[in-house]
């Protein structure tokens, strides 16, 4: 089914990729965005993804996802997510690569009853999308420490990525920042290959799950710089050390390291809708229970949405519900829908 209801304002014969209306563009492909594409491309509906890597959003960057059903050994982050964008493709899923920059309303023609119908625009690579509907579905990235050094030292020894970075810290020894359950994974998989890891947290307990806990308090390469902050991330061409103080007793004490990894939460991806969609705490997307944001027609899922519990399997129930509402809405639209 992909019955064009509004024609296009535009003089030109040719068919271009400006011209085309979606029924649907999903933007990310994570957990979230890749089942809104399953779902989407089994219902017919004509949906195109846009990602701005590689498909697979932070799930990509986990060593071994144990709590996704049905794997009870767990899956590796990158397989797991290549088994969702494989399924979505198979199911006749576009996928185009570029960055949105700007999402737009567009104002539509009105139909009978003097309703509005209103085309979507996203735009990237300079190249102008029309939709009926956006699944927003950008997920988030790592949070920075905010600290003197930081910047500086990104790439020198400063890491948000442990599966990505820790072959370069082998038997070296590193800090991990961060008490939740992303800092407890990564410092458990660098102890495969560092020689001795300290977990800075500013609190005196552990935010993540207690399995996590159980293994990181095992660890004998693992030790903890309680009710601690990172003030500053020492060292001129590379790390060698970090300044801390300690909350409670305002002490400062340098640990000296060669690798700082910092794993204090995550900030929505959510900036390129420059306040047309209404954002909550933080700037995550508000929803409704069927996902629908503050403008109709728009649907926000996975990291990127405000909620409470953010996993793979929350992702991906969220971006099922999201693709049958924005179905439903299509086909609304289009006066097809099965009452
Ligand atoms: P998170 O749960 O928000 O934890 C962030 C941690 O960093 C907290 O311990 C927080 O301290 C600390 N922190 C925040 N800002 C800080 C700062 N400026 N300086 C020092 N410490 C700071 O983030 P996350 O661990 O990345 O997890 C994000 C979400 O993904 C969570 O919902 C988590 O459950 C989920 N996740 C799940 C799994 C899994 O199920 N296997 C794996 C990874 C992530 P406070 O505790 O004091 O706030």
């Amino acid at each position: 089914m992909s019955v064009v209801l509004i024609k296009p304002k535009t003089s030109s014969k040719k068919e271009t990729k400006e011209e085309k209306i979606y029924d649907a563009i999903i933007i990310g492909g994570g957990p979230a965005g890749l089942t809104a594409g399953i779902y989407l491309s089994r219902a017919r509906i004509n949906t195109l993804l846009i990602e701005k890597a590689l498909p697979g959003g932070q799930a990509i960057l986990t060593e071994i996802i144990e709590n996704y059903p049905g794997f009870p050994l767990g899956i590796a982050g990158p397989e797991l997510m290549q088994k969702m964008e494989e399924q979505a493709v198979g199911f006749g899923l576009k996928i185009e690569y570029g960055e949105v920059a700007e999402v737009k309303i567009k104002e539509g023609r009105e139909d009978k009853e003097g309703k509005e119908d209103k085309v979507k625009m996203v735009k990237i690579n300079n190249q102008e999308y029309r939709t009926l509907t956006i699944i927003l579905a950008s997920g988030a990235d790592a949070s920075k420490l905010e600290v003197p050094g930081e910047e500086e030292l990104r790439g020198r020894g400063v890491s948000y990525c442990a599966t990505c970075d820790a072959p370069f810290f082998k038997d070296q020894k590193i800090v991990v920042v961060g008490g939740g359950d992303t800092a407890i994974e990564e410092a458990l998989y660098l102890t495969k290959f560092v020689r001795e890891a300290t977990i800075i947290h500013r609190r005196d307990r552990l935010r993540a799950t207690k399995i996590l806990q159980e293994r990181v308090f095992s660890n004998k390469k693992i030790n903890f710089a309680w009710d601690s902050v990172v003030t500053k991330i020492l060292g001129k061409e590379k790390v060698e050390g970090v300044l801390i103080q300690n909350k409670k007793t305002g002490k400062e004490k340098v640990i000296s390291c060669q690798g700082v990894f910092v794993f204090v939460g995550n900030i929505p991806n959510s900036k390129f809708l420059n306040k047309l969609i209404k954002l909550g705490k933080k700037d995550y997307i508000l929803t409704d229970d069927n996902m629908m944001t503050s403008q109709e027609g728009i649907y926000a899922c996975g990291d990127v949405r405000k909620k409470l519990l953010r996993q793979v399997v929350t992702a991906c129930g969220e971006g099922a519900t999201a693709a049958f509402a924005a179905q439903k809405y299509i086909e609304e639209l289009k006066g097809v829908s099965y009452k």
